[in-house]
């Protein structure tokens, strides 16, 4: 039978997101049959009803289609609450890196492990600490430290790529060594959201309360900035937070903008999270690029070169999650071509990433050219004035830079005066609407737009 059920969780795994699967199946184990039903072992009674309402038939099918003879095949499943079994996979890497494919379908160690969803690549010591993110790594490592205790709340914030999930995650492995029953929840702020929302219509919002106000013992919220606009879950949130504050359980929460740029944030909870410590992280400088990149070919065995280095270290700037990316784009391509990796071979591979005809372009170029044309201020292109005359303009800017230099929304929502990355994306399906429409007054201005920036 357990046998039969991780032929069935194999199969699913393609299927789901990483993080669903991770989240929600990955945990659960198979007790064995009782009659039709499949007997489940999961962490709390959340899930039962996670599953039952998510992926109940998949579940049945992926069973039907191991099973020997498929006419019998469980027809329901049972669940039953085992609150020693949180027994995490994720975690079991964090010994051995290697991920072990087959989990043991019962769990016999004694000790057990509470159910985390940290992600067990991210450590301190795989964290290159530079001036652009001292603070907040040593804001990390104090709360690891300490938590509840001196820095609480902690905020960090910064732009896409520059480490605030890796160091949260560091912390959450850090608290965890020291106090391996602590509760430590981590989670996005849309996954919280979700949540919050599934519990509400299922009437299980008793439940979601004592999990994230009473049972837990350290919040990890990511990308708080997911709340902006969403009233209730900030509500609920701000509710959440002061549960947990005021018995001195720790919070961190990031963001990747100043607790006051995050647009549509209840002003209660910006007090809240300035009441704590702040602390942002910028992009690392040229020095801190490279220890990042040769701490990456360490752990990936790559040899590299110290003038290869500093050459990917000075073409990929602004986001250290490119840079590894970089890097790893040149290591795949030098194995397949069976040589080293030289100056040479970077040239060509970062030459090959760079759009060629618009590679000097920058978002600010496109900003520029759309003020010029609709004749207004850059500093009310990147404000939050509403007013058609600056937002249509800001809108038709955003699209630009999405479809021709590819830049990311959330990067986007940055060099637009910290907007939400889903105001981005609204903007550029607005345009996008427009220009199939064959709106007269958008294909003009895209056209002398473009032709002004040589595109
Ligand atoms: P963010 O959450 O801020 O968008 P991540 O924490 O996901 O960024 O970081 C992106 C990638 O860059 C991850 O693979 C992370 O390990 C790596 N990274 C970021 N900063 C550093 C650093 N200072 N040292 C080592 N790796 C880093
Ligand atoms: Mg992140």
């Amino acid at each position: 039978m357990n046998e039969l059920w991780e032929r069935a969780l194999e199969s699913l795994r393609g299927r789901l997101s990483a993080e669903n699967f991770d989240t929600w199946l990955a945990p659960v184990r198979c007790e064995g049959l009782e009659g039709d039903a499949v007997v489940l072992r999961i962490p709390n009674r959340f899930y039962a009803d996670w599953i039952t309402n998510h992926y109940n038939d998949l579940l049945l099918d992926a069973l039907a289609e191991v099973w020997l003879d498929a006419t019998d095949s469980p027809s329901r499943l049972r669940f039953e609450i085992d609150e020693a079994l949180q027994a995490p996979p994720k975690r079991v890497e964090l010994e051995t890196p290697a991920r072990p494919r087959a989990r043991p379908a019962v769990r016999r160690d004694p000790t057990p492990v509470r159910f985390t969803d940290l992600n067990p690549k991210y450590s301190f010591d795989n964290f290159v600490v530079g001036p652009s993110n001292q603070l907040a790594h040593a804001a990390c490592v104090a709360v690891g430290d300490a938590p509840g205790k001196r820095y609480n709340p902690l905020f960090i914030y910064g732009g896409v790529g520059l480490g605030k999930t890796h160091l949260m995650n560091a912390m959450g492995h850090t608290i965890l060594r020291d106090k391996p029953d602590a509760v430590i929840l981590y989670l996005s702020a849309e996954r919280f959201t979700n949540e919050f929302i599934w519990s509400l219509q299922n009437h299980r919002i008793d439940e979601f309360r004592r999990r994230y106000r009473e049972q837990c013992d350290v919040l990890l919220m990511d990308d708080i900035q997911f709340l902006a606009g969403r009233d209730q879950t900030q509500e609920e949130f701000f509710h959440t937070f002061n549960a947990l504050y005021h018995s001195d359980r720790q919070i961190v929460v990031t963001s990747d903008v100043y607790p006051q740029q995050i647009v549509e944030m209840e002003e209660r909870l910006i007090s809240r999270f300035q009441s704590g410590m702040v602390a942002d992280i910028q992009p690392p400088e040229l020095d801190t690029r490279i220890a990042i990149l040769k701490k990456k070919a360490e752990a990936e065995k790559i040899h590299l070169t110290d003038d290869v280095a500093l050459f990917i270290a000075q073409h990929v700037k602004s986001n250290v999650r490119e840079l590894e990316g970089t890097l790893l784009r040149i290591a795949v391509k030098a194995e397949l071509l069976g040589r080293g990796i030289d100056l040479d071979l970077a040239k060509e591979s970062l030459r090959a990433s760079l759009p060629t005809n618009e590679q000097a372009l920058t978002v600010e170029d496109v900003q520029r050219a759309v003020c010029t044309y609709f004749n207004i201020k850059l500093g009310d292109l990147k404000s939050k004035r509403r007013h058609r005359a600056v937002s249509y303009p800001r809108q038709v800017a955003m699209y630009l830079c999405r479809q021709r230099l590819g830049t990311s929304y959330p990067e986007l929502g940055e060099r637009f005066g910290g907007k939400d990355h889903t105001t981005v994306m609204s903007a550029v399906r607005k345009i996008d609407g427009l220009v199939e429409a064959e709106d007269e007054q958008t294909q003009r201005a895209l056209e002398a737009v473009g032709r002004k920036l040589g595109l």
